[in-house]
């Protein structure tokens, strides 16, 4: 590790004292004193049934004089979300749930629910009924964990997720780390998270995190932020700081979000979402279709909208913006949308859970309303 010429800048910035920035977060509605005290009570209602949280540092990006500002959009509850439509779970994970905060859907990749916490809530998640009071999908004992995944030798990709595994103290992702390389067989570690987004700090001021990352992220085997920016505007200074001292740990970025009302559903803040990002050293990896989660339906773009919108922003970005694939993570598998004429959509399975739906390529009806795969009619 000595030999890493990142390590001895960090040691040196050790050595000079710094000491980490303390962002705070905000979890209680009434205290956003932007916000009309009227309006902030109709909102305690909506987040009793859905926890809100955002940092000081993610709030401070808002601009509070436009109603639809995208940051506030992103993360500041809305009464809309308690409408009744959607599933907590719409994507069927309990059918992977193989046991407790580990999902196994493909045979390759197993997921580990490791905290049921994020570094602020968007309102669109699909996994929001993890932060509810009485969930416990997350996983405090790693132990049956580790065992599952050595016990099977065709696990070779670990997706840390959650919750955001950012939020495990330092030590503790270590230790899950690495126990995750003493697997033999477990070749890419994948880390879902929004911490860049929501607190870019949690990177920059902890240099034993950033010590971690350059053990665990080398020629024997590799880590990967998965981060998760939905706009062009989260790519700040701090951020893409943070993004940029990532690569220089080794670690391999990529940026995967879903395509959201009100947040990034215009061609031109997601073209410049996909330059920003490729050049931030985190190109975009997916765009996802909004997943029918209950709450959600006021985030929720129709796919052939979503199709337009992804195909117009990739409209004179270089090849290495352009590639993005635009899925549904639909319970048989992950669904990439291929095209859209005056007809039909066209779908192909990009992962399946079925082997045999391995790659297969379907023709629905074409339906400007349908937001998801089921309300599909397919073309016999
Ligand atoms: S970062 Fe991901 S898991 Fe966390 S609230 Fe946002 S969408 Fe949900």
């Amino acid at each position: 590790m000595s030999g890493n010429p990142f390590h001895s800048r960090s040691a040196a910035f050790r050595d000079s004292g710094c000491t980490p920035r303390r962002v705070g977060y905000v979890s209680d509605v009434s205290r956003l004193e932007h916000i009309p005290i009227d309006e902030r009570r109709r909102l305690e209602a909506v987040t009793e049934r859905f926890n809100f949280r955002a940092s000081e540092y993610y709030l401070g990006l808002i601009d509070w004089s436009d109603p639809d500002d995208p940051i506030r959009t992103l993360v500041v509850p809305r009464e809309a979300e308690l409408s009744e439509v959607g599933s907590l779970d719409a994507s069927n994970e309990a059918s992977n749930t193989v046991i407790p905060g580990v999902q196994h859907k493909y045979a390759d990749t197993a997921l580990v629910l490791c905290v049921e916490a994020c570094g602020g809530y968007c309102r669109y998640c699909f996994r929001k009924r993890i932060f509810m009071r009485d969930s416990h999908e997350a996983t405090r004992d790693f132990g049956p964990a580790l065992t599952y995944i050595a016990d099977r030798s065709e696990i070779t990709d670990v997706l840390l997720t959650g919750g955001d595994p950012l939020l495990l103290s330092t030590p503790r992702l270590a230790r899950l780390l690495r126990s995750l390389r003493d697997i033999p067989h477990v070749r890419t570690v994948r880390i879902g998270t929004k911490m860049l987004a929501f607190n870019p700090y949690r990177l920059l001021d902890d240099l034993d995190l950033q010590e971690l990352l350059v053990e665990q992220s080398g020629s024997g085997g590799r880590v990967y932020l998965m981060c998760h920016f939905d706009h062009p505007r989260e790519l700040t200074e701090p951020a893409t700081e943070a993004v940029d001292l990532a690569v220089r740990l080794g670690v391999i970025c990529a940026n995967q979000c879903p395509i959201i009302a009100g947040v990034n559903d215009d061609a031109n803040v997601l073209r410049e979402l996909l330059e920003t990002t490729a050049s931030a050293g985190c190109p975009q990896y997916y765009f996802f279709q909004c997943r029918p989660t209950r709450g959600n339906e006021t985030f929720s773009v129709p796919l052939v909208r979503g199709w337009e919108l992804f195909s117009e922003a990739r409209r004179g970005v270089s090849g290495l913006a352009r590639r993005a694939r635009f899925c549904m993570s639909h319970e048989t598998g992950k669904i990439e949308v291929v095209g859209v004429d005056d007809n039909n959509i066209y779908l192909r399975y990009h992962r399946a859970k079925d082997p045999s739906d391995h790659d297969r390529f379907m023709v629905y009806k074409r339906d400007d309303t349908a937001v998801w795969l089921d309300e599909l009619t397919p073309v016999s």
